[in-house]
């Protein structure tokens, strides 16, 4: 059996890059030890701060709600808000929401339950039907990924809060940085930093106090604090992801030459320093007319989506159909 380096209890977890064994009670302080040198690191989180932390009720969420819950002990005027944003997934996302209802009237962490249908107008389910019955050219996690952000800005500038925090790993950001160099998304790449954030006061700064802590560890954080349900399914729409390509890529690329995963965050961290220096990616941001949350363009994605979903107001489309007479940027966006 292996024992934990430190003090020699039989070990949950060895770190193969550094070789070194964990028993639970040591994995637990290394794990909280390098999130918080994360958040010092980045200047992620201040005393005063209202930090609205997206939680899906999965594993990975459920350990940052825990870490951060724990971090509010220790950190002075610190608030803490949980949003649970329910896609509107069927046999999916309900399965999720107890288990964050649960933790949160367990320990009293405030929180609020967003759901697409509120605050898009209709479920991601009824969304991916139209989206297929009208031929449009998105996959269901673009329609997801795209309205989530919205609904966290839009949930964050109704309470007040001026950070979002999300559970994002070491393997989500490496994967997401391969998946955008297939792409050739490189203004996508060097946002992709730790934190996110502007001078200008509408956009809500982001931090992702796991950037440097694996899946592996997140989710053994999660299970050795007993945050992990039982009977967690996947999502349906998972299959039309290339993510879990790359995902499966990378995973048999850390089995055979341990480090590789830290060594793309070290890549991708060197490129976003390039990108402070020089500014070659430079996106200067506005509000968007339509609904206020910060976009690169006059109308956002998410109220660009909506108008080709059919579910904007009326007052809605006439504003838009003024603002495309004369931007030719956001006519040429709503009709490709
Ligand atoms: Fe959303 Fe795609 Fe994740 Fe499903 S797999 S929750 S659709 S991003
Ligand atoms: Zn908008």
């Amino acid at each position: 059996m292996v024992k934990c380096s430190y003090c020699g209890k039989p070990a949950v977890y060895i770190n193969k890059v550094g070789n070194i064994a964990y028993c639970r009670q040591h994995f637990i302080e290394y794990f909280e030890h390098k999130a918080r040198k994360t958040i010092r690191k980045y200047n992620m989180i201040k005393p005063g701060d209202h930090v609205l932390i997206g939680v899906s009720g999965g594993k990975d969420s459920m350990a940052l709600l825990h870490f951060l819950l724990k971090l509010k002990k220790k950190m002075q005027r610190l608030e803490i808000t949980a949003v649970l944003v329910d896609e509107g997934i069927s046999g999916y996302r309900e399965k999720t929401i107890p288990n964050l209802v649960n933790y949160a009237e367990k320990y009293g962490v405030k929180y609020i339950i967003a759901s697409f249908r509120d605050y898009i107008g209709a479920t991601l389910d009824d969304i991916v039907k139209t989206s297929f019955q009208n031929n449009l050219p998105y996959m269901p996690c673009s329609y997801c990924g795209v309205f989530r952000r919205y609904v966290l800005n839009k949930v964050a500038r109704e309470i007040n809060a001026n950070v979002i925090a999300t559970a994002h790993n070491m393997d989500d950001i490496v994967q997401t940085y391969l998946m955008n160099l297939v792409s050739n998304s490189w203004d996508r790449i060097v946002s992709l930093g730790p934190v996110r954030s502007s001078s200008e006061e509408y956009i809500v700064k982001r931090i992702k106090p796991f950037y440097e802590l694996s899946e592996k560890e997140t989710a053994l954080y999660a299970l050795l604090n007993n945050l992990i349900q039982p009977d967690f399914n996947q999502c349906p729409y998972v299959k039309y992801n290339i993510r879990f390509t790359i995902r499966k890529l990378i995973n048999e690329l850390e089995d055979k030459y341990p480090g590789s995963k830290y060594g793309l965050l070290r890549s991708l961290l060197n490129i976003i320093n390039m990108q402070n220096k020089f500014k070659i990616y430079e996106k200067k941001y506005k509000t968007c007319l339509l609904c206020g949350n910060p976009s690169s363009h006059s109308v956002c994605k998410a109220c660009l989506f909506r108008a080709k979903l059919n579910l904007l107001n009326t007052e809605q489309y006439n504003k838009l159909a003024e603002i495309t007479s004369s931007d030719t940027e956001v006519a040429r966006a709503l009709k490709s």
